[in-house]
């Protein structure tokens, strides 16, 4: 069945937007849904909102509609804050769980904030801990029984290569090491089974494949049968178990609710809740093969038309995340012109040109029609011009 519904979505007239990856578009149910929480709820109940119109339940209400998509039951899963922070309080518990073992094992194909937050943190900690970043291709050999947690994103942003999460959080668990995943660019990419991997923690961003728009909340996804025993370093009243009882000493609530940390950002979860409405129906099966057919049909019409483009995304599409990238030597401008252009992509430095694959709004006939402008940008050398060569702040 397919599972393309452009109709849900508030695309600009013209564009091919290839760029799902980094920001999705907006569903056209978000603004109606925002400007209710808006006028409806807070200009209409102001405090009285928090009881009326539900707001303290939302990061766990959405937190469990994000879990449907990444295969975690009902109450493992709490939204709130950024993905960095998510990633800060997953590794700061596993690390707790692990006092005896120094090492936290990452990869290079990681994000780098990810990298940053757990460096900032062992170097916080002063505990002796160590963070080794290896190359992806030999994350199996170093999980070794020195590792007391290995934190990975499942899907490279770069190239979309993408690990297996089965494998490696088995060999994680064999040496006695927490697995946390960063889901990042898995969630509605990719179909997840997080409870059966049975890996300890879980973290993502909602605003890539999620659609929840700029800002919107990370989501946090802890094993339920540690959600009552893990120790939150980032100890906010929120994730207190009786916030409103005001104690002076911090008792963390019960389940992943702990892993709440301040007053929860309301018109952005309401914004993503409507988002996610785009998901009923949609069986992530039908969305990988999708996903996989528009992949295939973009790498063989931009490899046939532009021959000075080099893939950089795994060919196998079983290795692949869903999106495609091609190395360009002038991938920035090349980028800048598309863009011009209404084909939207994105760059990655040195040489990267990101292409994200979204069957819920994109169809075979938009992805040959981005192949056929790319290929008159990199043909007709349009992207050498002085507006596109010019870096912007956000690439
Ligand atoms: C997009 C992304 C982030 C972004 O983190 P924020 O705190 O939401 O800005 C972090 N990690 C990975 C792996 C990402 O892909």
């Amino acid at each position: 069945m397919s599972v393309l519904r452009k109709e849900m979505f508030d695309l600009p007239a013209g564009m091919i937007y290839l760029d799902g990856n980094s920001l999705g578009p907006l569903p056209r149910a978000v603004a109606a849904r925002v400007a209710q929480a808006i006028t409806g709820e807070w200009g209409a109940h102001l405090i009285k909102g928090w009881n009326v119109d539900g707001w303290m339940a939302l990061p766990s209400r959405v937190g469990d509609a994000v879990g449907q998509l990444i295969g975690a039951p009902a109450g493992s899963v709490v939204m709130g804050d950024t993905l960095s922070i998510k990633v800060y309080q997953a590794l700061s518990a596993a690390l707790q769980m692990r006092p005896d073992r120094k090492v936290v094992l990452s990869d290079n194909g990681n994000f780098p904030t990810d990298l940053y937050m757990a460096d900032g943190l062992i170097r916080h900690l002063s505990h002796g801990h160590r963070l080794d970043v290896v190359d992806p291709e030999v994350v199996m050999d170093a999980i070794t029984d020195e590792v007391a947690a290995v934190m990975l994103t499942q899907v490279d942003y770069r190239t979309g290569r993408m690990h297996d999460i089965a494998a490696i959080t088995a060999k994680a668990h064999a040496v006695g090491a927490v697995m946390i995943w960063d889901l990042a660019h898995s969630a509605g990419a990719v179909p997840v089974d997080i409870a059966g991997c049975h890996a300890e923690f879980a973290v993502g961003c909602t605003y890539k494949y999620l659609n929840g728009g700029p800002g919107a909340p990370a989501f946090i996804y802890v094993r339920p049968d540690l959600a009552d025993s893990v120790q939150p370093a980032l100890a906010g009243w929120l994730g207190h178990a009786a916030p409103f009882a005001f104690d002076l000493d911090y008792r963390p609530a019960p389940g992943v609710e702990r892993m709440r940390v301040g007053t929860p950002p309301v018109i952005q979860l309401a914004a993503l809740e409507a988002a996610l409405e785009v998901w009923e129906g949609v069986e992530m099966g039908a969305l990988r093969a999708a996903s996989i057919a528009l992949s295939e049909v973009f790498i063989r019409e931009v490899e046939a038309r532009c021959p000075e483009l080099t893939l950089a995304s795994p060919r196998d599409a079983s290795l692949r995340g869903s999106q495609v990238s091609f190395r360009f030597e002038h991938g920035y401008a090349a980028m800048q012109a598309l863009i011009a252009r209404d084909v939207i992509g994105d760059f990655r430095a040195p040489d990267t040109m990101r292409f994200g694959f979204t069957p819920l709004y994109l169809d075979e006939g938009d992805v040959v029609r981005a192949a056929e402008i790319i290929e008159e940008v990199i043909c007709g050398r349009l992207w050498h011009r002085p507006e596109y060569l010019a870096r912007q702040r956000v690439t």
